[in-house]
């Protein structure tokens, strides 16, 4: 009897942790027991809780599902890129392919850290400046342009190309919760995107992470779109970057512990 009543508050307090510690979003790699269906790793952005990563303006982010390996973004510096890259045990040299948001250089410049890839498809909005385009080339990659979704990988897409003067994509992972949206800065309008990529793809939006460009939004836009987020749907949020420290309070407050607070070494995990 004292051994069942023992047991019973052991199971109490293991089912407390959990229910405190959003198992989906925690810094730090994943320990491999626990092989979650997709993983996000972020590499670059603007801020890094531990002193041994570098915090840059900037955003990239690592995508790993079974067994594809995909690079969203590449951040702004090379050497940022490769050292936090290196500092988080993330390998680099094996990637199956890579993403780009949209042409700024916090989002690109740090191409040159993965080298030479010939043949690895580098999927960009058709719109990007042609010179970026023409630096991409000399990794003798395979350069895609996107104007209308492809498939990078088995259940992992590019949205549409939105905008007009910016032109930026986002990278749709399908689980059995709903679309994971990733987005580089957003700059077309993260609700526009998100309305979008909802009707054309017939899913639920299950989370967003990265940057939604909303620095210089005030009070009442952040409010209007924080709303708009709960009206599509949407169950998770990992604002970071750009999005400007009064959103992201506000996407906090709203989500609570819904909400993936960013920085460098930011591990979001989601079933497939
Ligand atoms: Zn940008
Ligand atoms: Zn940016």
């Amino acid at each position: 009897m004292r051994a069942a009543v023992v047991l019973l508050a052991a199971c109490l307090l293991v089912l407390m942790m959990n229910a405190t510690v959003p198992a989906w979003s925690r810094v730090g790699p994943p320990p491999a027991a626990q092989s979650p269906g997709v993983t996000i790793s972020y590499l670059y952005d603007n801020t890094a809780p531990a002193p041994d990563l570098r915090a840059d303006w900037g955003f990239a982010c690592l995508i790993e599902s079974r067994g594809a390996r995909i690079l969203f973004d590449t951040g702004a510096k090379p050497e940022v890129l490769a050292h936090n890259a290196g500092a988080l045990h993330v390998n680099l040299t094996r990637l199956d392919a890579v993403v780009l948001s949209h042409d700024h250089g916090d989002h690109t410049a740090g191409f040159p850290a993965l080298g030479q890839r010939p043949g690895v498809p580098v999927f960009y909005a058709q719109g990007f400046n042609p010179a970026v385009v023409a630096a991409l080339g000399a990794s003798r990659a395979k350069l895609v342009p996107v104007s209308s979704g492809v498939e990078v990988s088995p259940g992992i897409r590019t949205s549409d190309e939105f905008g007009t003067s910016i032109k930026e994509e986002a990278l749709l992972i399908d689980t059995p919760d709903g679309l994971v949206v990733v987005v580089g800065c957003a700059h077309p309008g993260i609700v526009p995107m998100l309305t979008q990529i909802k009707a054309s793809s017939g899913r639920p939006i299950h989370a967003v992470v990265g940057g939604f460009h909303l620095l210089q939004a005030p009070p009442a836009e952040v409010a209007r779109i924080v709303a708009a987020f709960q009206e599509l749907g949407v169950s998770r949020v990992g604002a970071t970057h750009c999005t400007g420290p009064e959103a992201i309070k506000l996407f906090k407050e709203t989500y609570g512990d819904r909400f993936i607070s960013g920085g460098v070494g930011t591990v979001v995990t989601a079933r497939r």
